[in-house]
């Protein structure tokens, strides 16, 4: 889907209510904070780039944790005030010493930063199902004009996840699996149409009432990194403010064994191409 750089994006982030709502989700700010200490101590002196700074969360531990240099360009201008106003009453603003910059207006538009290239570019940018509203293209963008060559992205990798979805959360089946890499990854790769098959999971035939979507990000993925970590939205770990997406389906699928696949001593697998559905 792609997202409306509009007023109206922005005046949604303008507001205390959603940024408590995504500081206060642990699995996700902890999930950053741990992988930002991880790449900055394993990059000392590092220069960051934090794309969306919001309340300036981000960059913060950076500087925590011993970033040279960081930059937070915010779109919302209440925000930019805000994180200058929470960077300098932490003692991290460059307006009070610290390593600390936060550059107003959108990341596509800021023609100048306090630095040519940065070493690693942070962001939290992910929407609903990954993609919803998401500000992966800004960050794109960000990442082809600010990041140095061989630079960090945090997060590095992105997954979708689907799955069918009866009565019970716990016969989830898994159905297939689309990777990101945010290194590579251009804009245009986040529209993408796939179809996938669905693999029963239980002993019994079901009803397939509807699929679900939902996202991993992995930090330190790439090639010849000491750290790695995952922020997941599964439904099988702990609940995030993402949550998972519920795509209801017109007509309930009632799944059957495949024959086949028994005889051969298989898992159960039976066969949807839903995109043909
Ligand atoms: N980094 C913060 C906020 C994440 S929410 C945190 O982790 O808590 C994403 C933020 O990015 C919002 O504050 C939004 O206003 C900002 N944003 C979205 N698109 C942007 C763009 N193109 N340029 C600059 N800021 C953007």
């Amino acid at each position: 889907a792609a997202r409306r750089i509009d007023q109206s994006y922005f005046d949604s982030y303008s507001h205390m209510g959603i940024h408590r709502e995504m500081l206060a989700d642990r699995s996700r700010t902890e999930g950053y904070a741990s992988a930002i200490t991880a790449c900055v101590k394993a990059n000392p002196g590092s220069v960051v780039l934090d794309v969306g700074c919001g309340t300036g969360i981000l960059g913060m531990l950076a500087a925590r944790a011993g970033a040279r240099q960081v930059i937070g360009v915010e779109g919302s201008p209440a925000m930019a005030s805000m994180a200058e106003a929470i960077c300098h009453a932490n003692g991290l603003s460059a307006s009070n010493g610290g390593p600390i910059s936060i550059v107003p207006g959108l990341v596509e538009q800021v023609a100048e930063l306090p630095v040519q290239q940065v070493d690693v570019l942070v962001s939290e940018w992910m929407g609903y199902a990954l993609l919803f509203e998401s500000m992966l293209g800004s960050v794109i963008y960000a990442r082809d004009r600010w990041l140095r060559p061989g630079g960090v992205m945090l997060p590095d990798t992105a997954s979708l996840f689907v799955a069918g979805a009866a009565a019970n959360k716990d016969d989830l089946a898994f159905w297939d699996t689309v990777d990101f890499d945010l290194g590579t990854m251009r804009p245009e790769d986040a529209d993408f149409s796939v179809s996938f098959h669905l693999q029963a999971a239980t002993e019994h035939p079901r009803q397939c009432s509807a699929v679900v979507v939902w996202f991993d990000v992995a930090f330190g993925s790439h090639k010849g990194s000491s750290w790695h970590s995952k922020l997941s939205t599964s439904p099988c770990e702990k609940q995030t403010h993402w949550a998972q997406a519920l795509l209801t389906l017109r007509t309930p699928i009632a799944l059957q064994k495949q024959q086949s696949a028994m005889e051969a001593g298989n898992q159960d697998v039976l066969a949807y191409d839903l995109a043909a559905e």
